[in-house]
């Protein structure tokens, strides 16, 4: 029998309690670093049905690790469960309006209310599975904190807190279901912080210096550096602080936030050396110092051709999303609310797979895996660095109308409705399925994805944040 048809009645048992949990975790929708309830509600959890805590992790407060079993293989289930700054939406509401039940300004726009939720249920049914055959093997929840904007995964692999593990899988709620087959792009944050002289902007402008000044030249430089990078890469910006609201002032201190992407962590290091040398320029002719603030960085994605197959050998076990009536209505509703050019970017991701087919409101199927695919996903995620260091597998599963786009209200909106529940309840069991199928499995399997990632890596995992760059809150 296949162990997910065995695990059937548990996941029906335990479906509705993980829903509470991610609705729990929806309200709460918590910052990155700063996700103490929602990792406690994970850890709660986990230690209640007998696993061993181990926290906090990597030096991080709200990370954590939860293991069970004894011996064998040890699979890694990574759960996230952080929010997004501004995204405050009522739930289920079809157009955006602040929230009457979760006051503040955050919202769960990625969904990682359900990611973590969806981690948890698959653990807890891998211990289940086990238990029941007396089976060797570990099952690990990590809690991941700050996905967005903090790349917690990364500081967690510089630990080396992923560097026993056999594999480690993950999902993602989308608005279509399939095995992740694209790689994503490498990336460096820093801040820029130019530090000048005040002075009386009309009575004395020659005896000061604009740090203000400085930032902008910086911004026009990197501008003009734009024509010359590699056609993949990436740079935007943000002014953290401008030196204050008063124009009669040289400005004395400004500060600006950048984010460089490219297709890997070499070209990521140079083009961010590249734009280093442009905020010195900028500090050269204004006469400012500049201090660089490394802040955090992640690697690019590395596939694993050997997992994937096993983890779309339990997509296609599952089939499609097991929907009613109900959940087609509400993706209907809320997918009268996004942009012709929104859902035709999702239809383009997915190419052939819709080809003559128009849109649809609620993807219920599952888009057949076919190898590692060219191109590259425009973004990038601290998933990543766990790859460079263990064979990692990922699944997009549908859990929102077709084409809500990532970051967006619609996807606050839609993050408590019965078709959430239910695309997390089905990543709940792509992931327990394929962790069985990895702990039970002959070791050639394992050491075949093992050998897949040496390959890709050519070389060891260097963290691209430097070993010298404190945590995030342990700066000065
Ligand atoms: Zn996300």
């Amino acid at each position: 029998m296949h162990p997910l048809d065995t695990l059937k009645p548990f996941f029906d048992l335990h479906a509705s309690r993980i829903a509470t949990l991610s609705d729990r975790i929806w309200s709460l929708a918590e910052l990155r670093y700063a996700e103490s309830g929602s990792a406690g509600l994970h850890a709660d959890g986990l230690a209640q049905a007998g696993f061993r805590i181990g926290q906090p992790l990597a030096g991080i407060p709200t990370a954590f690790v939860a293991e069970h079993g004894e011996g064998g293989p040890v699979v890694g289930l990574l759960g996230e469960y952080d929010a997004l700054s501004g995204l405050n939406q009522q739930s289920g509401a079809l157009q955006c309006r602040p929230s009457m039940d979760s006051p503040g300004p955050n919202g769960h726009g990625c969904g990682h209310h359900l990611l973590g939720a969806a981690a948890h249920l698959a653990a807890l049914a891998v211990q289940h599975y086990l238990q029941l055959n007396g089976l060797p093997g570990r099952i690990r929840f990590y809690g991941c904190p700050a996905e967005e904007g903090g790349s917690g995964k990364t500081f967690m692999a510089r630990a080396g807190v992923f560097d026993d593990l056999d594999a480690a899988l993950t999902w993602h709620p989308a608005s279509h279901t399939a095995v992740f087959d694209q790689s994503t792009l490498a990336n460096i944050q820093a801040s820029f912080v130019f530090k000048g002289r005040a002075a009386h902007a009309a009575n004395a402008p020659h005896l000061g210096r604009s740090a203000l000044d400085a930032v902008e030249l910086m911004n026009v430089g990197v501008n003009y550096l734009r024509e010359h990078m590699p056609p993949n890469a990436r740079v935007h910006y943000a002014v953290t602080d401008s030196g204050g609201l008063s124009p009669n002032v040289v400005q004395a201190r400004a500060e600006v936030l950048y984010l460089v992407r490219a297709i890997d962590n070499r070209e990521a290091s140079e083009l961010y050396q590249r734009v280093c040398n442009v905020a010195r320029g900028a500090a050269l002719m204004t006469g400012c110092e500049l201090e660089l603030r490394f802040d955090k960085a992640c690697s690019n994605l590395l596939l694993n051709d050997v997992l994937n197959r096993v983890m779309e050998a339990q997509l296609q076990h599952l089939g499609p999303l097991p929907v009613g009536e109900p959940e087609r209505l509400l993706a209907r509703d809320h997918h009268a609310t996004l942009s012709a050019s929104d859902v035709a970017d999702a239809g383009r991701s997915l190419g052939a797979v819709l080809r003559g087919q128009g849109m649809p409101a609620l993807f219920e199927g599952v888009k057949p895996y076919r190898g590692p695919a060219e191109g590259v996903m425009y973004g990038s995620t601290d998933v990543a660095d766990v790859s460079w260091v263990t064979p990692t597998a990922q699944a997009w599963v549908a859990c929102y109308a077709f084409g809500t786009p990532f970051h967006s209200w619609q996807m606050v909106s839609q993050g408590k409705t019965s078709l959430a529940h239910l695309g997390m309840v089905q990543a709940a069991k792509v992931l327990a399925g394929t962790a069985i199928a990895l702990l039970t499995a002959a070791p050639d399997t394992l050491a075949a994805a093992r050998a897949e990632l040496r390959e890709r890596r050519a070389g060891p995992y260097v963290c691209p944040i430097p070993a010298e760059v404190p945590l995030p809150w342990q700066r000065g």
